[in-house]
């Protein structure tokens, strides 16, 4: 069976930057195709909104309905530049004519190396730093644990509570959540072990800063496992699926200088919060901690699948030759979409279009949270932000409430995301392509949801 599209299938900016609804939320087409997704594919691939897409762009995903939804999650924090954004669609197009695999480790191409040298221009720290080049953000974490652990000689990895680095074995091992992530499918990778978090939410009251967050932590690393053990400290700068929850002040430039001071690679996982996300082109740089290995994906090739690992060249060359690879890594389609990418952040100024949105989210929602009680913490960075639910006056996670808003704001038209380890957290991670119409709009239907829910 076809399917007969309402709408073309072309996105881009200049799809009509409306939201739309002409059917109920899914349409009868998209009912259809989750019909046969049924009897197709396994059901542990879950879908949170089964409008089936035909086109998006700018700040919005139209569906095979052709209804028109306001995107407020960019395909989890990856559409940064926008949806099939010209420039990457072009280099991407001519890419394909030219050629569209040969394995880097066969016989190379420049896209790499271009890719590499900017992300080594581009991340933080003037130090001499080297790149190597993935397809997923758990395949380049699990890299810069091999990295890690070649460098120092050492086995052990501390990950943090509420953390989130992917599904192979051993980013299970390193994220936290049991499910859906992790349940049933141990034995997980040895030598993971856990530290605290700071949550200043959750803090709150107990007197706890970031600094004391960081001592907390380094507490539990130097007496449950030991600095002389320690490869790795892998963090991310705000926590992405735990419920973007933004470390206070002074907590990563602490653990940051333990690490150093203790010949700890320390390794930011920016794959969610990397490429401008943030208001800065990448988190870490809020607070001038400069990482020794960065782990970025997501952002980086506006929706082709390329991850890196970047970092002080004495780590990164530290595995023996041919130790590090694979097939696609640094495919040559994904390579030409970020070389675009990393022009689109730069000549569209997305670093300080992400900070617009970042100041609009917050204002709206620290208006929303002022009159409902049930919106216990507004937090997040430019066009990353989160509200998290809890029961009035308390940290008592409201997880009903948030799947109730979460489906009343899709049957709305708004494509709004849950998370969070006890998924209470709503998260707004909109393309910096959205226009500013379209962010009032999607916001004034999240309040009347709420004044109704
Ligand atoms: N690290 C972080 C911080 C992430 O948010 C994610 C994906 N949500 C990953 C790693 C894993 O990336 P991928 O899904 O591309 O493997």
């Amino acid at each position: 069976m076809t399917v007969t599209l309402t709408q073309p299938a072309v996105g881009g900016p200049q799809l009509p930057q409306e939201r739309r609804l002409v059917t109920e939320i899914p349409g009868p087409v998209s009912k259809r195709l989750a019909a046969r997704k049924d009897g197709a594919v396994s059901s542990a691939v879950g879908t949170m909104l089964p409008v089936y897409v035909a086109a998006a762009g700018g700040g919005v995903v139209v569906d095979v309905d052709g209804n028109s939804l306001i995107d407020l999650g960019s395909g989890i924090a990856v559409t940064t530049v926008g949806n099939s954004n010209p420039r990457v669609a072009e280099a991407v197009a001519a890419q394909v004519a030219a050629f569209t695999h040969t394995c880097f480790m066969v016989t190379p191409y420049a896209g790499y190396v271009e890719v590499a040298e900017t992300l080594n221009r581009l991340t933080p720290g003037d130090h001499d730093k080297r790149t190597a080049l993935f397809n997923s953000g758990a395949e380049a974490v699990e890299n810069a644990v091999k990295i890690a652990r070649s460098h120092t000689g050492r086995q052990a990895v501390v990950a943090f509570d509420h953390g989130y680095h992917g599904r192979t074995n051993l980013t299970m091992a390193l994220t936290a959540k049991s499910m859906p992530y992790k349940s049933g499918f141990g034995p997980f990778a040895p030598e993971v072990y856990r530290a605290p978090m700071s949550y200043p939410f959750r803090d709150s009251g107990s007197g706890i800063d970031g600094e004391a967050a960081a001592r907390r932590a380094i507490d539990v690393i130097e007496k449950q496992v030991g600095a002389a053990n320690l490869a790795a400290v892998m963090i991310e700068p705000i926590q992405g699926e735990g419920g973007f929850v933004v470390p206070a002040p002074g907590f990563l430039p602490a653990l940051a200088a333990w690490c150093t001071g203790n010949g700890v690679v320390f390794v930011a996982d920016e794959v969610q919060t990397g490429f401008a996300r943030t208001g800065d082109l990448f988190a870490c740089e809020n607070e001038g901690v400069v990482p020794d290995l960065i782990v970025t994906a997501k952002g980086i090739a506006g929706g082709l699948p390329l991850a890196a690992v970047t970092g002080r060249a004495e780590m990164m060359n530290a595995p023996h030759a041919g130790g590090l690879g694979g097939t696609y890594g640094g495919n040559p389609l994904a390579c030409a979409a970020a070389l675009a990418v990393f022009d689109s952040i730069e000549a569209d100024g997305l670093v300080d279009r992400a900070r617009q949105i970042g100041t609009t989210m917050a204002e709206r929602l620290t208006a929303l949270q002022a009159a409902d009680p049930r919106i216990g913490d507004v937090r997040g960075r430019g066009a990353m932000m989160a509200i998290e639910l809890v029961q009035p006056g308390t940290t008592e996670p409201d997880a009903a409430l948030t799947q109730r808003v979460a489906a009343a704001a899709h049957a709305q038209g708004l494509v709004v995301l849950v998370c969070g380890t006890w998924g209470n957290v709503l998260r707004f991670l909109p393309p910096l392509s959205i226009p500013d119409h379209l962010l009032v709009e999607a916001f004034n239907v999240l309040e009347q949801i709420f004044k109704q829910s």
